[in-house]
């Protein structure tokens, strides 16, 4: 026997998941950033925001994990601890982190400009509105109560301490993929301000679109980005497209203000046989 043949899905784009912080709402994914690096700091840990920003799109607990396993923190935990960092500190950085975080949210929770357009375009084209994040539940009842008086109401979300593991595990997608009740998984495309909601997207079989300004990548409010010097501007936005690109988004835009020309294009290759 000489030749194969394969199954290819060619109709059209059937949901779209789109993370939170950094993607619908707070620009500049700042309101964890802040809390990480209080709790450090109530640990005699100072952290920069950089650091605290590294493993960002995780549960918050391995996030927390993954900051005291950077080696300068380690160094610094070391250094104030005479000891390495251990699983009964991480927990106890974790207590901390829940209602400190809890605490803030709301000073955080105004959607990124264009969310609302996005997805009210989405929604007459068919398409299937679900959610994932790295928040706990209880931190999600916070912001989904703040998005729904903004207008914003998901079909589905998802939070991290719902599935087995959070990013870069594809579980949070997969059940969104049950709740929302579509199939197959490369009829779904994921968006996300961070690498490992890329991956995310990834590992679920799905479509990944990476967004560079108004997350993680950049790191500031919509007012600061708009204030830095063009020419820095571009050296960060260039960074952050160049590193979602190696973290194998199929497509990079700087915000969800721009996806719209990423779904048709999508639908197009689906159209030709294409998969994910
Ligand atoms: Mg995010």
């Amino acid at each position: 026997m000489t030749f194969t043949y394969a199954r290819r899905y060619r109709g059209k784009i059937q949901a779209v998941l789109l993370d939170w912080a950094g993607t619908t709402m707070d620009y500049g994914c700042m309101a964890p950033a802040v809390v990480f690096v209080e709790v450090f700091k109530r640990q005699g840990v100072p952290i920069t925001m950089d650091e605290a920003r590294a493993p960002m799109g995780a549960h918050k607990r391995v996030h927390i994990q993954k900051i005291s396993q950077l080696d300068p923190v380690r160094q610094r935990w070391e250094a104030a601890h005479r000891r390495p960092p251990t699983e009964a500190d991480i927990d106890r950085m974790f207590a901390d982190f829940v209602p400190l975080q809890l605490a803030c949210l709301s000073d955080y929770s105004t959607l990124i400009p264009g969310t609302l357009e996005a997805v009210g375009a989405m929604r007459r084209r068919g398409i299937k509105i679900g959610s994932t994040t790295g928040y706990l539940g209880e931190m999600m009842e916070i912001n989904r109560k703040d998005a729904a008086k903004q207008g914003y109401e998901p079909d589905s979300t998802v939070c991290a301490s719902d599935v087995p593991a959070g990013r870069p595990y594809p579980y949070m997608c997969l059940q969104n993929v049950i709740n929302l009740q579509v199939s197959p998984v490369e009829a779904c495309v994921k968006i996300d301000d961070t690498i490992p909601g890329i991956e995310e997207g990834l590992n679920a079989g799905m479509w990944s679109i990476g967004l560079a300004m108004s997350g993680n990548e950049i790191g500031l409010p919509l007012a600061e980005v708009q204030a830095l010097d063009p020419g820095e501007r571009e050296r960060r936005r260039q960074r952050a497209y160049t590193r979602m690109y190696q973290g194998g988004a199929h497509y990079v835009v700087d915000s969800i203000a721009e996806v719209l020309p990423c779904l048709d294009d999508i639908e197009q290759r689906l159209a030709r046989g294409e998969r994910p």
